[in-house]
């Protein structure tokens, strides 16, 4: 089972999200919408939420959007 916790968190705007302009903070690949494993709607304040995501080199990142 794949839990947030364990994910480091960072916070993203939406648009650079959708346009795979973040960056994983742990070893810089783009990540986006094809790289989420689970999605959130119960994390304030909704929507805009949050995304687990699963880095093209295997980072768990927990995406926040502002
Ligand atoms: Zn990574």
């Amino acid at each position: 089972m794949i839990a947030a916790k364990d994910a480091r968190r960072i916070k993203a705007d939406r648009r650079d999200w959708i346009n795979y302009r973040v960056k994983c903070p742990i070893c810089g690949e783009a990540i986006g919408p094809r790289n989420a494993i689970r999605e959130y709607w119960d994390i304030p304040p909704d929507p805009p939420y949050a995304a687990l995501v699963r880095c093209p080199r295997g980072d768990l990142v927990l995406v926040e959007f502002a």
